[in-house]
């Protein structure tokens, strides 16, 4: 069933204690639908003033919540998940609205979200430290104490209106930290009711703040001097501008960023069909290619590569492209016509340098489509691995197949990026498996498998990929400082 129409939608605010604002002094963002321009909604963009007063009302809260009961804050934070599944239909609705998603990947987003603060409700009441003995005088000992930090300033892209909101939100909530979070401002929707959602699950006022904006909004957020750490989720580019703001006041950072992903298909792997669908589905059928951790880089020995080159394109070219909200869809719109023209020149240009050879995609669909930002499922062949294409993120429904005859000239295409956030591995050689794996520079090595991001595992890229971790322990203990008391 296709959704109700967006000007049935609420219009978006900015959530900061106890305020809701419509009007702000950042200005106001129109925000259209990817796939049809005319789905309009004014989202109102903080200024500075507003970034403050979000800052303020966070600190505000911050002694309050720390104290809370682990056992109440674990509560809510349950409750939350619960309401998060009974609007699970809203969410997915919402986040094709907000940012071209197809309906069924929105779903499956709001599942893992919705997982991840129930994983985290679990860590409340389990926040621990040690307690040590080692010392050479009777009675002396040291124990570990760990303290949230005060005030959490959340800075997001627009690829995961849900999913990035929730991974980055549900573990500082559960450390005990007050969060100001300023999603990007193409994803109004999901933010304004992820924030309602937690009103009514009890998290008081204060404790998560929402306040779309700008890059000076998010500028104002990490400078302030009582936000304590930044948690980011964006390109390398934004990172580093905000590292440097960082480095004034010695904040420490959570940053999850772009990748370059490669997959290496050995002789000794499944069957192709079952390698090209997982292949296509993560360069194509996942958010039009943009999403982080994706294969990319396709590196292919070469006994398999024509066969898994001419099944990846048959299964990419029977995809259907269309409305994200039509269920049928299996791929919608980049993000919008700028990045279409980014993503189709940067195709051209390696074609012109004569630094791959597209087989499949390369223009906009045509037909009914020839006037909305679809870019056709692109793959190149005899991709030239120095080239701007093989070394940047394209962030879009672009896959580069390179060929390799020897495991070390796969890995050393596969590490041969700045980037380091995931990596891929199709073989049933169990040696080679655990072998190739320990020397892949990657946050995450994935197995016959597509990306698998559940809250129980770490999560987090190194290089121009970032650092730090969503998921897991390490995920809580990102937000949570330990303090040594020593008694001698
Ligand atoms: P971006 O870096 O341009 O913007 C991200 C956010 O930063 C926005 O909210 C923006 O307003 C804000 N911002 C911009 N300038 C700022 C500044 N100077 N100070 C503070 N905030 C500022 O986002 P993008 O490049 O369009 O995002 C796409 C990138 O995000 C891709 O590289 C993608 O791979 C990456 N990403 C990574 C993950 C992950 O978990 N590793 C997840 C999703 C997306």
């Amino acid at each position: 069933m296709i959704a109700a129409a967006p000007n049935e939608l609420p219009t978006p605010y900015l959530r900061i204690g106890s305020e809701r604002l419509y009007t702000a002094s950042g200005g106001t963002f129109r925000h259209a639908s990817p796939y049809d321009s005319t789905l309009q909604t004014d989202v109102p963009m903080a200024g500075p003033a507003e970034i403050q007063a979000a800052v303020a009302a966070a600190a505000g809260a911050a002694d309050d919540w720390r104290f809370w009961r682990p056992e109440a804050r674990r509560a809510a934070l349950h409750r939350l998940a619960s309401l998060i599944r009974e609007h699970r239909e809203e969410f997915g609705r919402l986040s094709a609205i907000d940012n071209g998603m197809p309906l069924a990947m929105g779903l499956g987003g709001v599942d893992l979200t919705a997982e991840w603060h129930d994983y985290y409700a679990g860590w409340c009441d389990k926040i621990d430290g040690q307690m040590l003995s080692s010392f050479g005088t009777r009675g002396s000992f040291s124990y570990t104490s760990p303290e949230p930090y005060a005030v959490v300033g959340v800075i997001l892209t627009w690829n995961g209106p849900l999913v990035s909101l929730g991974m980055s939100v549900a573990a500082p909530l559960a450390a005990g930290c007050t969060v100001v979070v300023k999603p990007s401002e193409m994803t109004p929707h999901s933010a304004r009711l992820y924030g309602e959602l937690a009103s009514q699950a009890g998290i008081p006022d204060g404790v998560l703040n929402i306040v779309s904006g700008g890059p000076d909004a998010g500028d104002a957020l990490v400078r302030h001097p009582l936000v304590e750490k930044i948690s980011f989720v964006g390109g390398p580019t934004t990172a580093q501008k905000i590292l440097v703001a960082c480095a004034e006041r010695f904040k420490p950072s959570l940053m999850e960023l772009g990748g370059k992903s490669a997959c290496l298909v050995f002789p000794d792997a499944d069957d192709i069909d079952s390698i090209a669908q997982r292949a296509a589905f993560a360069a194509f059928g996942k958010m039009s290619g943009q999403a982080c951790a994706i294969p990319t880089r396709l590196v292919v020995h070469e006994d398999l590569h024509d066969d898994v080159v001419k099944r990846v394109c048959e299964i990419a070219a029977g995809y259907t492209l269309g409305d994200p909200l039509d269920p049928a869809t299996r791929m919608g719109p980049v993000i919008h016509a700028g990045a279409q023209q980014r993503i189709l020149e940067s195709v051209d240009r390696a074609v012109q340098d004569g630094a791959g050879r597209v087989v499949l995609g390369g223009t906009n669909p045509g037909g009914d489509l020839a006037d909305k930002p679809f870019v056709r499922p692109t793959v190149l062949v005899d991709v030239d691995p120095q080239h701007d294409i093989a070394q940047t993120e394209v962030f879009g429904p672009v896959l580069l197949v390179f060929r390799f005859r020897e495991e070390d000239e796969a890995i050393a295409l596969a590490n041969g990026t700045d980037y380091g956030l995931a990596a891929y591995i199709e073989s049933r050689d169990v040696d080679r498996v655990h072998r190739v794996a320990e020397r892949l520079k990657a946050g995450g090595v994935y197995v016959n498998g597509a990306t698998t991001i559940v809250p129980h595992t770490p999560y987090g890229g190194l290089g121009i990929s970032g650092f730090g971790k969503q998921g897991a322990r390490t995920g809580l203990d990102e937000f949570l400082r330990y303090k040594t008391v020593s008694i001698l």
